[in-house]
């Protein structure tokens, strides 16, 4: 006699694209079966072992996927930038813009200025569009405060997210974003202060799941970066950095050298920063948002990672100054439209791939037994479709966690 599992809930009647070892690998016909919030089965609907079923649904058609994660983004700001893009085309040098408080000053000032209960709904909009396109888990780092108290205001908004919606979320502080104008001349004691007092207060409050870094001639450089990373590594908090976007300074290297999980933008990543990337494991997030937007003609070395066997993520990178992305999908595209990435290549990228560079692989990012119950239904008929047309509401119905939201 065998063993009757027991079921919560069977999904049945699509194709399933598990993205196992970063493939589409598609079970024809599949179910998944649900137990609490993980995945207690899945395979061929013909082969689904005997069960107690409290609940059955049959898709009737489409494809399966995993949760989509968006594993760089800066979800919480206060106001925008659209009147600055207007003025940019209106003929207004970047430079006079910043002479008058904008860019990411302006950014800065109305995060400062903004309540609690404003960030939280000014991002509340955009993580609803970003749900809808099919995101089960977001990364949301700080980084427009540059006070304590206003990037502990940010991570706060993040984790009251984490409580009001079914989507998973892992916060980032990103102190070492820009520098504060309180500190203009003064940087390195701007990095003191973040590595002495910001970072073990931030620690201890529980706020950040990881640190991050801007490393750039215009932010910080490698060594006041490797002096934040000290700080976090002794606070137990993993890195990750925003590395080679606009020069070749081995952020990226640095990053690998202190096992970070991911290294971001890298429109300037040489040969050694991949072969270094790939020696530790650190995930290569591409964010063709912002190249699109800055309008970037140098794209990172997408076959040099291929080759050193880098693992690509993408991302959003949702922030108000250069990457104002409300579609994770759309990333997708634009990944293989710009970076002559795959839609497989693109597709891993915002699931198993997105899921290491937030150091979650082990609990969402593919459907396999074990896993949480993330995935979404697309009606559609093959999953290169998700990278293939340009924005339009795609996602069909989204699972968070074993249970469907309205
Ligand atoms: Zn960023």
């Amino acid at each position: 006699m065998p063993v009757t599992e027991q079921f919560d809930a069977v999904w049945s009647g699509a194709d399933i694209a598990t993205l196992r070892n970063g493939r589409y690998d598609i079970i024809r016909d599949g179910a998944i079966a649900v137990r609490g919030d993980r995945i207690a089965w899945v395979g061929p609907r013909g082969a689904l072992p005997p069960a107690d079923v409290t609940a059955q649904f049959d898709f009737g058609g489409g494809i399966i996927t995993p949760g989509l994660v968006d594993c760089h983004t800066h979800l919480v700001f206060g106001g925008n930038r659209s009147h600055e893009f207007e003025q940019r085309l209106n003929g207004v040098s970047y430079a006079e813009i910043a002479a008058a408080g904008g860019g990411i000053l302006s950014t800065v000032n109305a995060t400062r200025n903004a309540s609690e209960d404003e960030l939280m709904a000014a991002a509340e909009a955009r993580l609803a569009m970003l749900m809808a396109d099919g995101v089960t888990c977001i990364e949301i780092k700080s980084g427009y405060g540059l006070t304590l108290e206003s990037e502990i205001k940010m991570l706060r908004v993040a984790r009251r997210i984490a409580q009001a919606y079914p989507v998973q979320v892992r916060t980032t502080l990103l102190a070492a974003h820009a520098l504060p104008p309180e500190y203009r001349g003064r940087a390195d004691d701007y990095i003191t202060l973040i590595c002495e007092s910001w970072i073990p207060e931030v620690a201890a409050l529980g706020l950040a799941d990881a640190v991050d870094g801007f490393c750039e001639h215009l932010a910080f450089s490698p060594a006041q970066i490797s002096r934040v990373f000290d700080a976090a590594v002794l606070a137990g908090l993993p890195v990750k950095l925003h590395a080679e976007q606009l020069s070749s300074l081995g952020g990226s290297t640095l990053a690998a050298r202190y096992g970070a999980l991911s290294a971001d933008h890298l429109e300037y990543a040489t040969d050694a920063d991949a072969h270094a990337m790939a020696q530790s494991g650190t995930v290569a997030v591409l964010l063709p948002g912002a190249c699109y937007m800055l309008r970037e003609t140098q794209l990172p070395p997408v076959e040099l990672f291929r080759r050193h066997g880098v693992a690509l993520a993408l991302a959003s990178d949702i922030n108000p100054g250069t990457s104002p992305a409300c579609s994770l999908r759309l990333m997708l595209n634009m990944a293989c439209t710009l970076f002559r990435m795959t839609p497989e290549e693109a597709l891993a990228g915002v699931t198993i791939n997105a899921a290491r560079a937030l150091g979650l692989s082990a609990s969402i990012g593919t459907l396999e037994a074990g896993k949480m119950a993330d995935f979404v239904h697309w009606p559609v008929a093959h999953p290169a479709e998700l990278a293939y047309w340009l924005g339009g509401q795609l996602a069909g119905t989204v699972i968070y966690r074993g249970v469907r939201r309205a």
